[in-house]
């Protein structure tokens, strides 16, 4: 760590940056909060309004609105700037406007000295983070994108209420783009210490294979039903994001699925940024837990792979 006080840099104080800003008061994550954004008068609007809650909390946590100079000891940059798809725009003019967006934060951020890790939510999650990586020059393992850990969570989620176990016990992951591409390896799946497969096979009266495809899909539409329901998604980032930086500041060894680098991994060499489990410490990404995948879900995985590749060799620099 840079300083001795926990120092994080939040770029991007919208519903994201804000709902981990949150987060990451009431759970005191951090000693100094410092907020940055296009909008300086939106980023002072939110310090003052976070500030006011620190009466009633349980935290000490200096929070300001600040500069990119203020990175130059920071810890952990969290990048949650950008801009929304407008309509009628596809996926890839959104990369194309959110790589400017990038290359006019990310290069600030290092020229003020940082040397901590950046941790990058904004979307198309996995390409952000190859830009953060290319446009840093920092190596792979201090910078890392929220990948797929929401996705795993909300696996999680729906697999407790299946298995009718704790969300906590259910060991299983979902990988690849952060998008229409990941899925589930069900073939590593466990509730606690059962295969997902095995605990279906012994009560068929009860579970049906079937109910994995759905929950699947559930997972992976999630974000678009939330977005029709309330306009965008952000308690559920902001959370993650606040647990990964918790695993950074307490070098916990923790796994997520982050989007990292893998190091060939499945024989996979490229640059490519993909949701993958993690082990998270005061390192950033220490290494990438290879799986013992089925043919197929290796065919899936680097089909995700390769979709990511694509998109970020066709962005216009
Ligand atoms: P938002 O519009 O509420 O906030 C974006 C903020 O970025 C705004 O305050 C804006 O002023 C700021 N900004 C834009 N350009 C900037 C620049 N050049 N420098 C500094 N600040 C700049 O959007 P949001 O709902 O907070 O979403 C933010 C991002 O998070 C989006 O890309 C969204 O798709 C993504 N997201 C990711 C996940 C995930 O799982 N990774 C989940 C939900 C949303």
């Amino acid at each position: 760590m840079a300083n001795l006080k926990r120092k994080v840099v939040l770029v991007g104080t919208g519903m994201v940056g804000m709902s981990f800003a949150y987060a990451a008061l009431n759970q005191s994550i951090c000693d100094e909060l410092v907020l940055i954004d296009l909008n300086e008068v939106r980023a002072r609007g939110e310090a003052m309004d976070l500030n006011h809650g620190l009466a009633f909390s349980n935290s000490s946590m200096q929070i300001k609105y600040g500069e990119y100079s203020d990175c130059s000891d920071a810890d952990i940059v969290v990048i949650c700037a950008g801009v929304n798809q407008k309509e009628g725009e596809t996926r890839l003019q959104l990369l194309q406007r959110n790589y400017k967006v990038f290359e006019s934060i990310v290069p600030r951020v290092v020229s003020a000295g940082f040397e901590g890790i950046f941790l990058v939510a904004t979307n198309p999650v996995d390409i952000m983070t190859r830009i953060t990586y290319e446009l840093s020059g920092f190596n792979a393992s201090k910078v890392i994108g929220t990948g797929t850990t929401l996705d795993t969570a909300r696996l999680r989620y729906l697999l407790g209420n299946y298995f009718e176990v704790d969300p906590r016990h259910m060991h299983a992951y979902v990988i690849g783009e952060h998008g229409d591409s990941e899925f589930v390896p069900w073939s590593q799946a466990m509730v606690s210490v059962k295969l997902v497969y095995d605990v279906i096979q012994s009560n068929m009266q009860r579970y049906k294979f079937e109910d994995l495809d759905k929950i699947a899909d559930e997972v992976r539409t999630a974000a678009y039903q939330i977005i029709k329901a309330k306009g965008s998604t952000y308690y559920g980032i902001g959370m993650a994001i606040c647990r990964i930086v918790r695993a950074i500041f307490h070098n916990e060894n923790s796994v997520f699925t982050t989007s990292v680098r893998l190091r060939g991994e499945y024989g996979l060499r490229k640059e490519v940024f993909i949701g993958h489990p993690c082990i998270i410490n005061s390192g950033g990404a220490n290494r990438v837990l290879e799986m013992n995948m089925t043919n197929d879900e290796i065919d899936k995985f680097q089909k995700s792979y390769d979709i990511l590749d694509k998109s970020f060799c066709s962005i216009e620099c």
